[in-house]
């Protein structure tokens, strides 16, 4: 059964032989979908015949976007911290605990049901990729009932048991306990290893000893990195062939050239900013450098509640000095090089049919219009999520 999406206004390609720029914009196209991926993309007046037709009616569309940083396996939230932190207490990560408490008392049912709204809750908004982390369990028991279900609903899972040291326990015997029994649990369920390298949280040392351990387990490294302060997280992912050095908020000229030069996509989440009232990364400088940048949310209850990837595309845009064509391929192709995918993220042929329809003419309009309904429809894979 194929679809052609025709009336297109703007194509949104993230393929520069297809189209005009970085994005591979075509005016007046149309985008063919046969089962779950794109059988064609390009001028309308070019397209193939299909099964069935579905009118753009002169709207702009996207690749659904993809969020390559989220912590969504948790219960509760933390509304309170954030009204205090909007009163004047600085964030310091500490509220993670208390996450973990509720957490590791909530049900598997419970857990699952909270990841598939907000999974849901994203698909809606237009992300049709998600990256969840595990990181509110801190047990062998509760990190691999945290991977193993977002193995369920996530299209990629990260095993970020390293994301604080749990209360009652010395860091270097927790740190022994990540690289050992929990890692063995949890490496089936994840592709992904990361650590939070932090001043508040883990080392350069104990960092290094993670991901090596992660590496030998078969995973690949991402990192958040150098969020609260300077520090050694960029340069350690860079080192160990990370993805992704997520956060970027506190970089040294030799940081920028680190990222720069290698394969390591800059991942920057404008919301964690916006929520923890921190200033923002400086996109300009790592895109002038030569790095590629990605634009994730970092949903989760503490530092940053949003699954809004418009949100972030309108913060890039106005805290961090990003055009909005640099904006809107950080948050599609950008994503999908943090996750070293090249089956989403573009519409080309052979691509996953991810499809956004804009309720706007242009891309511009995420940022132009910010906060306002953005989706007219979204397939995911070929599957109607909104129409
Ligand atoms: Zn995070």
């Amino acid at each position: 059964m194929s679809t052609v999406i025709r009336n297109i206004g703007e194509l949104v390609t993230n393929d520069p032989a297809l189209g005009a720029g970085p994005l591979g914009l075509v005016s007046d196209a149309a985008l063919v979908i046969d089962g779950d991926r794109v059988a064609w993309a390009g001028p309308a007046a070019a397209a193939p015949a299909a099964d069935a037709a579905y009118d753009a009616a002169g709207r702009a569309v996207l690749p659904g976007f993809v969020d390559s940083h989220a912590h969504l396996v948790f219960a509760g939230e933390r509304a309170a911290e954030f009204a205090a932190r909007m009163s004047g207490r600085p964030y310091t990560g500490g509220g993670i605990r208390t996450t973990v408490e509720r957490t590791r008392a909530a049900s598997d049912e419970e857990l699952r049901a909270n990841l598939a709204r907000l999974v849901a809750e994203m698909a809606g908004q237009g992300t049709t990729t998600v990256e969840c982390k595990s990181g509110y369990g801190l047990t062998v028991a509760d990190e691999e009932r945290a991977v193993r279900i977002a193995a369920e609903l996530a299209d990629e899972v990260t095993f970020l048991g390293a994301h604080i040291v749990p209360a009652g326990m010395e860091a270097a015997d927790y740190v022994a306990l990540v690289t050992t029994d929990m890692l063995a649990a949890c490496a089936p369920h994840a592709r992904w290893i990361d650590v939070f390298c932090e001043h508040v949280a883990f080392d350069a040392e104990q960092t290094r000893d993670i991901l090596s351990a992660g590496i030998r387990a078969g995973l690949t490294p991402r990192l958040h990195a150098n969020q609260l302060g300077p520090g050694p997280g960029v340069q350690l992912a860079v080192a160990h062939g990370a993805a992704s050095a997520d956060h970027c908020t506190f970089l040294s000229a030799a940081d920028v050239d680190a990222l720069a030069g290698s394969d390591t996509v800059a991942t920057l989440l404008p919301g964690v900013e916006f929520s923890t009232r921190q200033p923002y990364p400086d996109a300009r400088r790592l895109l002038d450098a030569g790095a590629t940048v990605a634009i994730a949310t970092d949903c989760n209850p503490g530092s940053c509640y949003t699954s809004s990837m418009a949100f972030c595309v309108a913060l890039a845009v106005r805290e961090m000095r990003m055009t909005p064509a640099e904006a809107v391929w950080a948050a599609t192709a950008g994503g999908a090089r943090a996750l070293r995918r090249d089956d989403v993220g573009r519409l080309a042929a052979g691509a996953r049919a991810d499809v956004l329809v804009l309720e706007a003419p242009s891309h511009i309009h995420l940022a132009y219009r910010p906060g306002v309904p953005h989706v007219a429809a979204v397939w995911k894979a070929g599957a109607p999520v909104v129409t």
